[in-house]
């Protein structure tokens, strides 16, 4: 057995305890990791800023935010409705006649985590893909991102030590690409959550799917987070738009998978006269130097477009940039839909509706898309669009920032995900269940969530009634 076999093999033999510690006492465990991560948090912000180049106040923030959600976490399965406890008792005047059956979900076990580069703490070791994994009891493997390698142990150790009294193997790291290859192929893992490029995320999707024994891949990908300004909103309040759209696009140095990376403006809008003033001088550090080549050859590939222009942006390689084109150049050239992680823009400027509509009707899915408009605007086809291609449709604000909380979803139709599910939110947890129906089952095989008496006290739905504890 190789070594990856080895750590998968032990959160294996960890699955069944895990699976039957009860939701109250994982909702601790997750509290005492999200307590050790606070108790550390100087010497993790300051690791994660040495390794990442990001700054100190991002960085805290970004913390907490780890450190809440995997409380909130906490707070979802001690709730317990995400178990969809349902139970149908037997009735043979129904048609077809029915058989009792109690219906619930189950943690699906040892879950792969792959590591994303651009959130050294919330979408990495200790981020929301292992809180909702372990949350629902499922054990962790992470393979850790090479973007942060410091910052990576110094936050296993925390969590390990944090779940000393949690079956052993429960929480391991790996490290290494062709450790994350032997991972997803590892015979005992039963499903990979991935944060990353769409090309890596392909690549793995492939992988699970050739398995010997194919197993589910929750792959959060590409997006472009398209926005569009009606031209009301635009003569309304073009100024104040060009500087949210300014402080969206390089926040974090563009290096977000929600930043607005395609924006429809009206032809002569005050939102692009006013844009370019707002974009920052100066050569960021990005997070990977194979990021920052990515980033450059990638805005240098939609600069030279032909119909492209350069608004805004240095000559530096990283340099932040907005560029613009009209209508006609992005049908002829689709090329301009392909995302460029970075700190870069392109408003596209349309003159009519219908030019609008011929332009949206090519896009792909993304994890949101944002409207602003005004009251007297009608919205209500192109909210319907938006619906129709994006996880998150906002009206009004900008998409970065991804509130951590019941309603969230964090997601969308390819090449946003490769799925139906969110990487955060309550609902996240869904990816590591799985659902068994138990039909005519004695009371003594019963779960505790499935028994008459209702043990846990928690809401279940009975006999197609949504009943409260
Ligand atoms: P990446 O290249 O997709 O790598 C992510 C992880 O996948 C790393 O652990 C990497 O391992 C592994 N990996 C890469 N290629 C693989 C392959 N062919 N087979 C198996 N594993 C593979 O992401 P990144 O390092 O963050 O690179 C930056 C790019 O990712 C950006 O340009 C951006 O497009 C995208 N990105 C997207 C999001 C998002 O939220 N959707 C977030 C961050 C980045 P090694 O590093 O060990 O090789």
């Amino acid at each position: 057995m190789n070594e990856i076999d080895a750590v998968a093999r032990r959160a294996a033999d960890a699955a069944p305890a895990f699976a039957q510690v009860t939701d109250v006492r994982r909702a601790a465990l997750l509290d005492a990791v999200a307590d050790a991560l606070d108790g550390a948090a100087d010497e993790l912000v300051a690791v994660a800023g040495e390794e990442t180049a990001l700054p100190e106040g991002r960085l805290r923030g970004e913390l907490a935010r780890t450190t809440a959600q995997l409380r909130k976490f906490g707070d979802v399965v001690r709730e317990g409705t995400y178990l969809e406890a349902t139970i149908d008792h037997a009735d043979p005047s129904d048609v077809p006649p029915r058989p009792e059956l109690r219906r619930m979900l189950r943690p699906i076990g040892p879950v792969a985590v792959f590591a994303a580069s651009n959130f050294p703490f919330a979408f990495s070791v200790a981020g929301g893909d292992t809180a909702s994994a372990l949350a629902v009891g499922c054990p962790v493997i992470v393979k850790t991102h090479p973007g942060h390698p410091r910052t990576s142990s110094l936050t296993a150790g925390l969590v390990t030590s944090a779940l000393a009294d949690a079956p052993a193997g429960v929480f391991q790291t790996v490290a290494g690409f062709e450790q994350g290859l032997a991972l997803v192929d590892a015979e005992s893992i039963e499903a990979v959550a991935f944060t990353g490029s769409m090309r890596a995320g392909r690549a793995l999707l492939e992988r699970c799917t050739a398995r010997p024994r194919p197993i589910p891949f929750y792959g959060e990908l590409g997006s472009l987070n398209p926005v569009v300004v009606t031209p009301d909103a635009d003569a309304a309040r073009g100024a104040e738009l060009a500087a949210g759209l300014a402080g969206s696009f390089q926040l974090g140095d563009g290096q977000f998978c929600t930043k607005p990376g395609l924006v429809f403006v009206p032809e002569a809008s005050v939102l692009e006269a006013a844009l370019p003033a707002h974009v920052a001088a100066g050569e960021p550090r990005m997070l990977t130097p194979a990021i920052a080549e990515g980033y450059e050859t990638g805005r240098q590939r939609a600069s030279a477009i032909p119909g492209v222009e350069v608004l805004a942006g240095g000559d530096a390689p990283t340099a932040p940039t907005v560029l613009a084109a009209d209508i006609a150049t992005l049908l002829a050239h689709r090329e301009l839909l392909d995302e460029v992680f970075g700190p870069v823009t392109v408003l596209v400027r349309y003159r009519d509706a219908a030019s609008l509509d011929a332009a949206l009707g090519v896009l792909e899915g993304s994890l949101t898309m944002t409207l602003h408009a005004e009251p007297g605007d009608d919205v209500a086809g192109l909210a319907e669009w938006a619906a129709s291609r994006a996880g998150r449709v906002l009206f009004g604000g900008w998409p970065t920032g991804v509130a951590v909380s019941w309603a969230q979803h964090h997601g969308g139709p390819w090449p946003a995900t490769n799925t139906v599910f969110t990487s955060v939110g309550a609902t996240a947890v869904r990816r590591f269940l799985r659902p068994v129906a138990y039909q005519d089952a004695p009371a003594s095989v019963l779960p505790p969530a499935l028994r008459d008496d209702n043990p846990l006290g928690i809401p279940r739905r009975v006999d197609g009634v949504l009943r409260l504890p």
